[in-house]
């Protein structure tokens, strides 16, 4: 039972539907990693990969550019400045996390390339460093029409806070195109995109292996990309290429497509997205039932559904909960070293049974030793 982070458990159908193609890929007499990535058995495979992409994340491709990139969301974090925080502009980020830290600090050093200026527009950090939760729309201080984009998160993995979604934590309303960080909750529940202008994931959560980032830009997006940057940087070469433009991570896309062809046959996002808010809830309920012994530091209204974090009363029984699970076969449930505790990962992959299983495990260890 693996409640890795990233790279995270990926669908047994898709590992055993690349293990009998492995060898050869559709009687072409070789392994799909083999292949031109000019050549038509790959070239099916790759269309076939952006049109799943295009399909469950609702970016249809009429009006939307649905790219294979590498570097993961970490070269996003650069890229996006890169491509749209021109001389004069500015961007506003609302900051829910480290990941979202980060995006604005590798934007702030492409400000010294790019001349733009990123700003914080709401960040929800404590005094203690930590994160419990989504700003209001109240506490935005937006810069409103005129900024180039406003970027955020969808879902801070290492806190476990997400926008839920709920009356009180809807994605920011806002006047300028906006830019999410969808990378661990990427098709894990259904979000209208259309809000977006950009989405961007490291595939390594929820659809697939590292070495593949996806981002998905509206048109007029990749259009307004700047041009004064290196050619490879703008997502309009990687656009009007088709991915294509160099050598793209083949197997790694080919992987995404067995994992999003294993979930469209699943029933797609909404049955996905039952069976992880059946799986989160197990293991909150044990949270919740367990009379204070488990603590989960997030509030209630932005807990996540990929990522729950919890403490218990001490670091030593913290460690003992990590050491008794992983010899029940629970793997990765260490928190980031960033914050400590414990947290499940519990991607599209990860089994509702799984999260039986430890919720049970945390029932019978809070009895043993609450
Ligand atoms: C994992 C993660 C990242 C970093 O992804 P890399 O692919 O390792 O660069 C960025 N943002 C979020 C929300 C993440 O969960």
């Amino acid at each position: 039972m693996n409640f890795n982070a990233g790279p995270a458990a990926l669908p047994l159908a898709a590992l055993e539907r690349a293990r009998e193609e492995l060898l050869d890929f559709e009687g072409s007499g070789m392994s799909i990693m083999e292949h031109s990535h000019r050549g038509k058995v790959y070239e099916k495979v790759h269309d076939e990969a952006t049109s799943l992409v295009a399909e469950l994340l609702g970016t249809p491709l009429d009006a939307w550019d649905v790219l294979f990139v590498q570097g993961g969301a970490s070269t996003a974090f650069a890229q996006i400045p890169m491509n749209f925080l021109g001389p004069g502009a500015t961007a506003d980020f609302v900051v829910t996390g480290a990941w979202g830290e980060k995006a604005f600090a590798e934007a702030r050093t492409v400000k010294a390339i790019g001349g733009g200026e990123p700003r914080v527009a709401a960040s929800t950090k404590r005094d203690d460093k930590s994160y419990v939760r989504v700003p209001r729309q109240d506490e935005l201080a937006l810069t409103g029409e005129g900024a180039a984009y406003v970027h955020v998160t969808s879902n801070e993995t290492i806190h476990g806070v997400e926008y839920a979604l709920g009356p009180e934590t809807p994605f920011p309303k806002v006047e300028a195109p906006l830019i999410v960080d969808m990378s661990s909750d990427i098709l894990g529940r259904r979000v209208d995109a259309a809000q977006f202008d950009v989405i961007y994931a490291g595939a390594q959560k929820n659809i697939g292996p590292s070495g593949v980032t996806i981002v998905a830009l509206k048109k007029e997006m990749t259009a307004r990309g700047r041009r004064d940057i290196p050619t490879v940087f703008q997502y309009r070469t990687v656009a009007e290429n088709r991915s294509l433009y160099n050598t793209p991570p083949t197997f790694g896309i080919y992987l995404v497509r067995n994992t999003l062809g294993w979930m469209k046959a699943e029933g797609g996002v909404d049955a996905i997205e039952a069976r992880n808010r059946k799986k989160a809830k197990a293991i909150y309920d044990a949270i919740d039932g367990s009379g204070g012994f488990y603590r989960c530091p997030v509030e209630p209204a932005c807990r996540s559904i990929m990522n729950v974090v919890w403490r218990l009363p001490t670091p030593e029984l913290e460690e003992a909960f990590v050491k008794e699970a992983a010899a029940e076969a629970m793997i990765g449930l260490k928190g980031h070293r960033a914050v400590g505790g414990i947290r499940a990962s519990i991607y599209n992959a990860a089994e509702l049974s799984w999260c039986e299983a430890l919720a049970s495990f945390m029932n019978d260890f809070a009895k043993r030793r609450g």
